[in-house]
């Protein structure tokens, strides 16, 4: 007669603690595991003993019978394997160490289930220039992928759960003898995963994700330019087994100017000048990023002077201070000059050429209005 000795299987002293039968078993379990033995039938059935010895040792009052009565008490003989019953990993096996057990298991085996950041997200932006200068609310939308709101990441259709895959048990994989050699394939119907959905989620056909249109209100910077980054952090897509969200990166473009060339902070603009006020002199009005300024232009200005504006360009981007506003005067010659405003239009180019042309600070009429 063979007796069989929880304490012994399980490799503990009598007097163990529920904290060390629990690491006994752990450890035992892991050793093995049917998963982890394929080519070693015995191991199942060493697996169902200390499973079995765990089941009565884990339990107080068990133990407690098991201890009075020694080893003649058990689920199946002592005396032998006699009919081990069928053995098959159930959810709600002894207060979840089993489930802890097989969780172990998957993140050993299956580089699927290791912990994975969510990957980054760019959305390009485009925003006016005048958004870019004083900063601006804007909405965002796009698709991400999210855990969906219907199974929670489950993949299964409500109320069901997936099971272990009855083609693989489990393990992924299929292993074949073809001759001298053992070929392990991919289990085609779980893919490899080793679970089974009986039942699919349907909103999500059992990817447990989808994509969801989101909306996000952001503010762009006063100062923003062409390849400006605003970065959400943990917006970007969901992370793959606890892992962090990625984050996401709002690219910003500026939309062209009908009036305004953009060069760093510093803003352009042409004015047309007719050719008898550039000559005697005269005030134009300048735009500007908001109200428009008058200016003066002095006599004989010749075509492409320059007049700056201080401090009515861009705002610098995290910074002090703003660019400047230069307005380029371009004289409107007439189609067919007389011989009047063809001296005239010598005597501009001449002031041009005399050294006239270099950019100047733009001076103001005194009167305001
Ligand atoms: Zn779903
Ligand atoms: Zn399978």
């Amino acid at each position: 007669m063979i007796k069989r000795d929880y304490y012994h299987l399980l490799g503990i002293d009598p007097s163990a603690s529920l904290e060390e039968i629990k690491k006994a078993y752990r450890r035992l379990a892991h050793q093995y595991h049917p998963d982890k033995n394929p080519d070693n039938p015995s191991a199942g059935d060493h697996f169902r003993l200390i499973t079995e010895a765990y089941e009565i040792l884990q339990d107080t009052r068990k133990r407690a019978a098991y201890d009075r009565q020694g080893p003649s008490m058990g689920r199946w003989g002592f005396e032998g394997f006699g009919e081990p019953p069928d053995f098959s990993p159930q959810k709600d096996f002894v207060d979840g160490i089993f489930e802890e057990i097989l969780e172990d298991f998957f993140r050993a085996d299956r580089p699927r289930q290791r912990r994975a950041r969510g990957t980054d997200l760019r959305f390009n932006l485009e925003i006016s220039l005048e958004e870019a200068a004083w900063g601006s609310e804007q909405k965002i939308r796009f698709s991400r992928k999210s855990i969906c709101p219907v199974c929670r990441g489950s993949r299964c259709a409500p109320g069901t759960q997936t099971t272990v895959c009855p083609y693989c048990e489990g393990t992924g994989s299929l292993r074949t003898q073809r001759g001298f050699f053992i070929v392990e394939t991919t289990c085609e119907r779980c893919k490899g995963e080793g679970e089974y959905i009986p039942r699919p989620c349907p909103r999500c056909g059992g990817a447990g994700v989808l994509k969801i249109p989101q909306v996000f209100k952001i503010s762009t910077p006063p100062g923003a330019d062409n390849g400006t980054r605003l970065r959400l952090a943990g917006e970007g897509e969901m992370g793959r087994n606890g892992g962090s969200a990625g984050d996401l990166y709002v690219i910003l473009s500026i939309r062209r100017h009908p009036v305004f060339t953009r060069s760093g902070n510093d803003l352009t603009c042409e004015i047309l000048v007719e050719l008898s006020l550039a000559f005697k002199g005269t005030e134009v009005e300048a735009p500007t990023l908001k109200d428009p300024v008058r200016i003066k232009i002095p006599p004989k200005t010749p075509p492409g002077k320059i007049f700056i504006l201080k401090g009515m360009g861009m705002p610098a981007l995290q910074g002090r201070g703003r660019g400047d506003l230069k307005v380029q005067i371009r004289v409107e010659a007439p189609s067919r000059p007389g011989k009047k405003e063809r001296e005239m239009m010598e005597e501009l180019s001449r002031q041009g050429r005399k050294g006239k042309m270099g950019p100047e600070e733009a001076s103001f009429p005194r009167s305001a209005n």
